[in-house]
């Protein structure tokens, strides 16, 4: 649904995706979210997208739908020569505009052939081919040439698949054309990161808060996103006036801050180990990794930072129980005696790293990811996850799912419990 201003809908757009492998599990598409962002920008909500196969019927079909409900209407892919390149001509059958070739583009295109020493194959006629009244767009990365439709109202327009065709038209024609549309409107977000609760106690949290803010003056939509560990609140607001959009963005947030306290990550949609770079920058702090169960992935997440550098000292994957005592000092005795998913041993795998690598704080993770090796005191999913660096705090855990979530969600915990002993030290 559309976000209301002052009780009236704001300009909004659909999307409409164009292409059979965007059906498969092959392939995404991430077109629509490129064009989400320039949207956004111009202060046009996306309200509606969809993914047509290369089928006239279907695709007919979306277009009425969109056209019906929307006043813009983006549509991605099917511009190529190839008979399973439908778009151009079904949204002219559509909207029963005839369709001229036009000479320019046929110029255009023999050129481009002609540099590659090629002549245009006859087939490539049919990306001449504009509707009436249509705009064509250049495509100086590729043959397929953009195509702009005003018509009774409605905005259309027509962009190549390949995302490095259809991005630079986007930003350099697209917009421009669409800015006198969008008014002077903007859409304002705030992502806020939240982690250490599951969605519906973040929601019990910061439902009364948000469900106020709704019927304020400044209205802001809030949407709620549950991730792997990690929560993600998503408030938007409308205004002519940044000022006045920032202002009531800065006081929801900071509501929803204290309600939160050290769950929450970031107001800013940093990333769990970007927040924890910063804090280790801030401390002038060095940290080193030992991991077992999830085999580097803490270290792959920190070191994702650009100049993390500056802060990651070392890691050790110690994956054996000879591993641990050879490469971290854990006592083969402790081992034998607790098991090697034990707090423990976590614990020794921190402090030994951390000795090791003379840092001001360390990571030790040990745990059970699966299918195999639980038992009824230490099923699958159990994980001990110890941060030392003054003092040493240790936790044992035990998380839902397969061994690729058990250690995703063992790699997030960590980060996090490492944030946490950041913010307090
Ligand atoms: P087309 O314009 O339909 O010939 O698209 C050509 C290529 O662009 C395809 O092979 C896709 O790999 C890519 N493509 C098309 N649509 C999308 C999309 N929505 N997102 C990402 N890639 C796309
Ligand atoms: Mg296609």
């Amino acid at each position: 649904m559309a976000i209301r201003v002052d009780g009236k809908a704001a300009v909004d757009a659909a999307i409409i995706a164009v292409g059979s492998e965007l059906l498969t599990p092959h392939k995404i598409d991430t077109n629509s979210l490129y064009v989400t962002q320039v949207l956004d920008d111009l202060g046009i909500a996306v309200a509606f997208k969809a993914i047509a196969g290369d089928s006239r019927a279907d695709l007919r079909r979306l277009i009425g739908h969109a056209l019906t409900h929307h006043r813009v209407l983006v549509l991605t892919g099917g511009l190529g020569p190839t008979d399973d390149d439908i778009t151009r001509d079904v949204v002219a059958g559509f909207l029963g505009l005839p369709m001229t070739e036009d000479a320019g583009i046929i110029r255009a295109l023999k050129e481009r052939f002609a540099a590659r020493g090629w002549t245009m194959p006859e087939v490539n006629r049919r990306q001449a081919l504009v509707p009436r009244g249509a705009t064509v767009l250049a495509n100086p990365h590729g043959s397929a040439p953009g195509l702009w439709i005003a018509h009774d109202g409605a905005q259309i327009a027509l962009l190549p698949g390949p995302p490095r065709e259809m991005r630079p038209m986007m930003d350099g024609q697209v917009r421009a054309l669409l800015a006198p549309v969008a008014g002077r409107v903007r859409l304002h977000r705030r992502l806020i990161r939240v982690s250490g609760k599951g969605e519906s106690a973040v929601e019990e949290v910061v439902q009364p808060i948000y469900a106020a803010w709704r019927h304020q003056p400044q209205p802001i939509e809030t949407t709620i996103l549950a991730g792997l560990g990690q929560v993600e609140l998503h408030f938007v607001t409308q205004s002519e006036d940044a000022a006045v959009a920032a202002a009531a963005l800065d006081a929801a947030v900071g509501q929803i801050e204290r309600a939160l306290g050290a769950d929450l990550v970031s107001v800013d949609g940093a990333e769990l180990e970007r927040v924890v770079g910063v804090l280790l920058k801030a401390r002038g702090w060095r940290v080193a990794v030992a991991e077992s169960c999830t085999g580097g992935l803490v270290t792959s997440r920190l070191t994702d930072i650009p100049g993390s550098s500056d802060y990651v000292e070392r890691s050790v994957v110690a994956y054996s129980n000879q591993a641990k005592i050879d490469l971290l000092g854990v006592d083969p005795s402790v081992i034998e005696a607790q098991g090697a998913v034990s707090e423990a041993v976590a614990s020794a795998m921190a402090v030994g790293i951390r000795d090791r690598a003379c840092v001001d704080v360390a990571l030790g993770i040990t745990g059970i990811a699966g299918p195999g090796g639980g038992s009824d005191l230490k099923p699958v999913g159990t994980v001990c996850i110890a941060v030392a660096g003054h003092e040493v705090r240790v936790r044992t855990l035990r998380f839902p799912g397969g061994r690729e979530m058990v250690k995703a969600l063992a790699a997030n915990s960590a980060i996090d419990m490492l944030r946490r002993y950041l913010k307090e030290a």
